[in-house]
């Protein structure tokens, strides 16, 4: 297969980079770098397999040759990052989507779209399963990230229906691993950062909203298992073990031997940040035999020496 990943040089986009070409394919990774960047991806450079090309998809995306999936992941994906470029976030959902969307349809290929849990928005249903339809709101500071998402699904089924093209929809929750931007303002590497400069992390709120948090390996792996698959509507990927953010903080504090402890610091909080966040994963059970399998300490752990040498090496 010729694979055409869009965020190719983001965190995510990446990750799968090197799966795809592990399993033998060609990947063309495209990204417009605003919150990606090539040094994720500096160790494919000489590999045959792969090309990249500097784009932003929000244009008319144009790949000579054949190509026989697209995997679209570019977008702003870090609250902090989406705050900062909004309209980015709306386009490229939107128009980068349709762009993708065009191009697949015009090759032939299979399209997969990277959506996410911000489609439940502060969940009022708990675990999150695909059918809930969620509880956003669209002028609030995340409806730039969740109704891009959200139009962007309803433009995938769209096609899918309209012109019965061969289509995926994942909805990625919480996933964290090497390759995240440590000033990508996430809680993961926040305090990862903070822990290995061995600084108090910082708890938004009284740290009693939970999150679940997957290892990127995990992610990649179901990935592949629902691109192969013939399943069309969403997927929830994500782990089940839903933890405080004041727990989290404890567990990156005791992995990391660090004692400078925890402070409180609700100012950063952006509004609508979700009270509670874990998927109900039994369709990606049923549907992709997928069930994640790294714990939280060991996906930490290795999270933590990518952070020490990205720091040992800025020094
Ligand atoms: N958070 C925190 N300290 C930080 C960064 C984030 O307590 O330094 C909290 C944030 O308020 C949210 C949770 O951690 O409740 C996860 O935030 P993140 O930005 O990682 O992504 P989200 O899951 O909200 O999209």
């Amino acid at each position: 297969m010729r694979v055409l990943i869009t965020g190719g040089a983001g965190f995510i986009g990446s990750h799968l980079c090197d799966r795809f070409l592990r399993d033998g394919h060609s990947v063309v990774a495209m990204d417009n770098l605003i919150t990606g960047s090539t040094d994720n991806i500096a160790h494919l450079a000489g590999n045959r397999s792969f090309e990249f090309i500097y784009h932003d998809v929000s244009n008319f995306i144009h790949v000579p040759g054949p190509v026989d999936a697209v995997l679209h992941f570019a977008s702003p994906a870090s609250p902090m990052d989406y705050l900062k470029y909004p309209i980015q976030t709306l386009k490229v959902g939107a128009l980068g989507t349709h762009n993708a969307l065009g191009l697949a349809r015009a090759k032939d290929a299979r399209f997969f779209l990277a959506s996410t849990s911000e489609v439940y928005g502060d969940p009022l249903v708990h675990p999150q399963s695909e059918s809930y339809a969620g509880n956003v709101d669209p002028v609030g500071p995340r409806g730039v990230y969740d109704e891009a998402k959200r139009y962007a699904e309803a433009l995938v089924m769209a096609y899918h229906r309209q012109h019965k093209m061969d289509t995926r929809i994942v909805r990625i929750f919480n996933t964290y691993g090497p390759r995240m931007r440590l000033d990508d303002g996430r809680v993961v590497p926040n305090f990862i950062g903070q822990a290995v400069r061995g600084e108090a992390l910082t708890v938004y709120g009284d740290g009693s909203q939970t999150r679940s948090f997957q290892y990127i390996d995990d992610l990649v792996e179901a990935v592949v298992r629902l691109l192969r698959s013939d399943y069309v509507e969403p997927v929830n990927i994500g782990t089940t073990r839903e933890i405080s953010i004041l727990d989290f903080a404890k567990i990156v504090n005791r992995v990391a031997a660090n004692r400078a402890g925890i402070i409180f610091a609700d100012g950063s909080r952006i509004d609508g940040d979700p009270q509670t966040r874990r998927p109900d994963t039994s369709r990606a059970h049923e549907v992709l035999n997928w069930r994640p399998k790294v714990e939280l300490e060991h996906g930490l752990e290795w999270t933590f020496d990518y952070f020490r040498s990205v720091l040992s090496a800025a020094v």
